[in-house]
């Protein structure tokens, strides 16, 4: 039964965001999944969710896609595996990088495979040193990231990530990780002070100035950030945002990595969220919905500029000390080729920008003037709901009151997955790609239904 799985896994496992020992004892809740269709997934109980996350926003073409398992068994047939040091590579490698490297543009040169985003962002990091490494300069290795940025959860990557609880619990972040500020208008209620979005823009990039010509800007090796900000929120940029960013770290010679982890591959109706905001990345980081999870598959895409640089390091250098067993494993790489060609074929890109847009219009209709919504935000299939107790004022929930994950909870029982995001009572949406109008309609609804649900007890 469900009850006998989740009990033989509370005494095997443990899972990740979840408060170990509750689990272990049986006080926090566990769920087996046994399958999905479409945009829903099935538990061990046959009880049905409509996945408006998309898992952990990867699952872009939906669940049960038979296309893409053929795809993979047809390569295990084939040849499942074998590694990709020294010159060693596989078909369906070629293919993707070739694939990644038309929809990235013009200016992007390499591909580099890694198993998900934290280990791609690993290998950023590292790229970064050897680049400066090879100009000569070796003390630029400093990397700034965002506060609220989210990067991964590896030591180097959970410390770019800069949310609380991937910091405190480890003595993170470690030196050479710096946090500017997160382009927040919302949150710095920058609007109430009179500041347009392009002025909270200006004031962005001032204080990434300020925090380079602190450090030294000869120690400054590299800028990360996700085109529209993720975990930490949902954010997506005010105007002017990354143009004026990306002056600063011109005028600096610092690089620009955008993490496209979550934006690539279609999620805010555009190839690359890069494409959308007019960003230019030295690097650019994928994972999620390269291969819509159907794999595990991360890639570095490395643009010209550094490209022409770390080509030249091998000489002194050597082979460069770097790699992973399974980089450009030939299943992932299948799995992602079949993946694209259903991205590309069933043109999900255009629904995230069409029915992405209706997503917008009904979370504006039903909770623009929600009594305690304080912002409907969000972009293409990526939205979010900011609780305040006072939306004019833009007051926070008492923390203790739990006010998004109590909504997240209220959203399970009308059987939608919503996430409660991990810092502020923020409730994030990135439904597949191929949700329709009526999918949408259906989240809305029972969005609607759990939050009215909790506001009464909030009243009460
Ligand atoms: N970068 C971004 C923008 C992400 O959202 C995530 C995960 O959510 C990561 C990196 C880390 O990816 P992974 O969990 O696959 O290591």
């Amino acid at each position: 039964t469900h009850q006998d799985l989740i009990d033989r896994d509370r005494k095997v496992t443990f899972h990740a965001s979840t408060h170990l020992r509750d689990f272990a004892n049986g006080d926090a809740a566990g769920r087996v999944i046994t399958g999905g269709k479409g945009i829903n997934i099935i538990d061990k109980d046959g009880r049905e969710f409509i996945d408006g996350f998309a898992g952990l926003y990867c699952v872009n073409i939906g669940y049960g896609r038979t296309e893409v398992a053929e795809a993979i068994y047809q390569q295990a047939l084939e040849m499942a595996y074998y590694h990709t040091y020294v010159g060693h590579s596989n078909e369906p490698q070629i293919a993707l990088s070739e694939k990644i490297l038309e929809l990235a543009g013009p200016g992007m040169s390499k591909v580099y495979y890694g198993l998900g985003g934290s280990d791609a962002n690993e290998t950023q990091l590292k790229l970064v040193r050897y680049y400066n490494n090879v100009l000569g300069r070796p003390q630029k290795k400093k990397v700034i990231s965002r506060q609220r940025g989210y990067h991964g959860s590896g030591l180097a990557t959970g410390s770019l990530t800069g949310l609380k609880a991937f910091h405190d619990q480890f003595d993170l972040p470690m030196a050479g990780i710096l946090h500017t500020e997160a382009p927040y208008y919302y949150h710095r209620a920058a609007e109430q002070q009179g500041m347009s979005e392009r002025e909270f823009s200006a004031w962005c990039a001032g204080k990434l100035e300020e925090m380079i010509l602190a450090e030294g800007p000869d120690t400054v090796a590299a800028f990360i950030g996700e085109p529209v900000l993720g975990t930490g929120g949902i954010v997506p940029p005010p105007e002017g945002y990354w143009e004026a960013i990306q002056a600063v770290l011109d005028k600096y010679d610092i690089l620009l990595i955008a993490d496209e982890v979550v934006c690539g591959f279609g999620r805010i109706g555009a190839d690359f969220g890069s494409h959308k905001y007019g960003i230019k990345p030295d690097l650019i980081t994928v994972a999620k919905g390269l291969t819509s999870a159907y794999q595990p598959l991360s890639g570095v895409i490395v643009g010209d500029r550094v490209w022409k640089v770390l080509e030249q390091g091998t000489g002194e250098l050597g082979p460069i000390g770097h790699g992973w067993t399974y980089s450009g494993h030939a299943l992932g790489c299948a799995a992602a080729l079949a993946n694209l060609a259903i991205i590309e074929r069933e043109k999900l890109t255009q629904n995230a920008v069409d029915t992405g847009g209706y997503l917008q219009q009904r979370m504006q209709q039903a909770f623009g003037n929600h009594p305690i919504v304080g912002e409907a935000r969000g972009v293409g299939m990526l939205a979010a709901l900011e609780f305040s107790v006072d939306p004019e004022s833009r007051c926070h929930f008492d923390p203790s009151l739990k006010v998004g994950p109590r909504i997240a909870a209220a959203a399970m029982e009308e059987n939608l997955i919503a996430r409660a995001m991990p810092q502020g009572d923020i409730l994030g949406f990135a439904p597949p790609l191929i949700a329709t109008r009526d999918d949408i309609d259906e989240i809305v609804a029972r969005t609607e239904r759990a939050v009215n649900k909790v506001t009464d007890e909030l009243v009460r």
